[in-house]
């Protein structure tokens, strides 16, 4: 049995500030641990429940943050630069057919409270990303796209907010295990790896054992995705993107058929939002 796990790193067991989130922060060597473990942990549960191959996707930033030295043997890993990964999160989900889907230290979404850096995507960019008109996250991003191949998620790891974000979109059919409650935006009452870990292992096994009632996440066909940036010169720069349409100033759609190539145009619209061009072009 094939199953995806995709894992992101603000919602990660005692992470709760950007020291420990990036390559050039001081704690980031910690982060990058703890996501490791929390990661190995549910691929545990999942191999108890009969999955054989388990594809992880290092989901977060650089993508490269999980220490492949350390991954559990079942792991198979998806790592390298978000720049050559058109589907980024998503990579590889449809090079297999995956029974179930489960997302490990995810966030919540752009504008929430009390949640560990919310945000959608690129928080640099994205003020508000839609699908059909509703705010979604990357919970429900990613779910849309991996339940329009069929892939249902059967479990989100992450703080509380992100959990209730998580069931909201995804049914109360879906495993959670609020790892912490956040506070604020950069801090957190946290439960240690000894209490969480034994308990994402456990969500993982459950999850994967009742797939089965959970459907995959289907808003209604065609799906719209929309994206308020923060500022003009990013939708600007959107736009050029085959695929996108720019609707308000600040504002993008992409229509289609196909989410999965929906979801490649959303990345390559976001990357080009976000590169600062060379100077002669400024
Ligand atoms: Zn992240």
């Amino acid at each position: 049995m094939d199953v995806l796990v995709s894992v992101d790193i603000e919602g990660i067991t005692g992470v709760v500030h950007a020291d420990m989130m990036g390559p050039d922060q001081r704690e980031y060597d910690r982060g990058r641990k703890l996501m490791t473990n929390d990661a190995n942990a549910a691929i545990e549960g999942l191999v108890e429940a009969g999955a054989d191959y388990i594809l992880v996707i290092d989901g977060h930033g650089p993508m490269r943050n999980l220490i492949f030295e350390d991954m559990h043997p079942a792991a198979h890993l998806m790592t390298g630069s978000a720049n050559v990964r058109p589907h980024c999160q998503l990579e590889g989900a449809n090079t297999r057919t995956f029974e179930a889907a489960v997302f490990i230290g995810y966030h919540a979404m752009a504008k929430t409270y009390r949640a560990i850096h919310p945000h959608t995507i690129a928080g640099a960019a994205v003020h508000e990303l839609r699908i059909n008109g509703i705010p979604h996250g990357e919970t429900g991003v990613n779910a849309a796209v991996l339940g329009s191949m069929g892939i249902p998620v059967v479990m989100v790891t992450g703080d509380t907010t992100t959990c209730a974000e998580a069931r909201y979109f995804l049914g109360q059919g879906i495993e959670t295990v609020a790892v912490k409650e956040a506070v604020g935006r950069n801090s957190a009452i946290c439960r240690p790896p000894s209490a969480t870990l034994p308990e994402i292992t456990a969500a993982a096994k459950q999850a994967l054992e009742n797939r089965e009632a959970v459907s995959p996440y289907l808003p209604e066909y065609p799906l719209t995705f929309e994206v308020d940036f923060l500022n003009m010169l990013q939708c600007e720069r959107a736009a050029q993107v085959a695929g996108v349409e720019r609707v308000t100033p600040v504002t993008m759609r992409i229509e289609g058929e196909d989410p999965w190539e929906q979801y490649r145009v959303l990345w390559a619209a976001l990357r080009m939002a976000l590169h600062e061009p060379a100077s002669f072009l400024r």
